[in-house]
């Protein structure tokens, strides 16, 4: 296996590193606002980048009372695929930290913007590769007969992935109907009134 590597060293997430440890040409190609790139290899035998990253950000905001915390609590080693780059696979390795609340106190994962929670793909390689599916219309009319597990199976997807696509489409179409309820309730009000209510029920 022929791996070139920029720099050997294991990542350091610490408070000790600093800006000289980024690579900003290779940061800047990312072009992932929450991500700096410290070193990456490619792997030519298996056609693939590796870009080792620290997360941009010092603090996180907790999900449950929305204070800012900077209270690192615990890092979790996270590798997930990102869209490929001149035929080769592109992966993210960084470490991905927990949090401790200073005012409720509850320690909580971070949230990142370009990659949805406990997924294993960026959102850009998922929406990448979505259209070749068909897109989440396609993934939602999937799911409406098979379990998340057997559409992931299908799809060659992860089935946390088929599991959040099918809710964000369910979503999407819940604020559709919710657009109709105005209407009822005007045809209601008709009603009681005792006007006669055609076309808008
Ligand atoms: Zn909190």
């Amino acid at each position: 296996m022929s791996i070139i590597s920029t720099k050997p060293t294991p990542i350091k997430n610490d408070e000790t590193q600093s800006e000289i440890d980024v690579d900003e040409t290779a940061t800047e190609l990312l072009g992932l606002q929450e991500f700096v790139v410290l070193s990456y290899d490619i792997d030519e035998a298996q056609k693939q980048y590796i870009f080792h990253c620290r997360i941009n950000l010092d603090y996180a905001i907790c999900p449950r009372c929305r204070k800012v915390s900077e209270n690192i609590h615990q890092y979790k080693y996270r590798c997930v695929r990102d869209v490929s780059c001149f035929e080769s696979k592109v992966y993210l390795i960084f470490d991905i930290r927990r949090f401790r609340c200073p005012k409720c106190h509850k320690i909580f994962t971070e949230s990142l913007e370009s990659i949805a929670f406990n997924q294993c793909y960026t959102r850009r390689f998922e929406y990448s590769v979505l259209p070749s599916l068909g897109g989440t219309r396609m993934v939602y009319r999937e799911c409406l007969g098979q379990t998340f597990q057997d559409v992931a199976k299908k799809l060659d997807m992860n089935w946390h992935t088929v599991e959040r696509l099918f809710y964000e489409k369910a979503c999407e179409q819940f604020q559709y109907s919710t657009k109709q309820f105005p209407q009822i309730l005007g045809c209601t009000i008709n009603l009681h009134i005792g006007h006669f209510c055609e076309a808008r029920c």
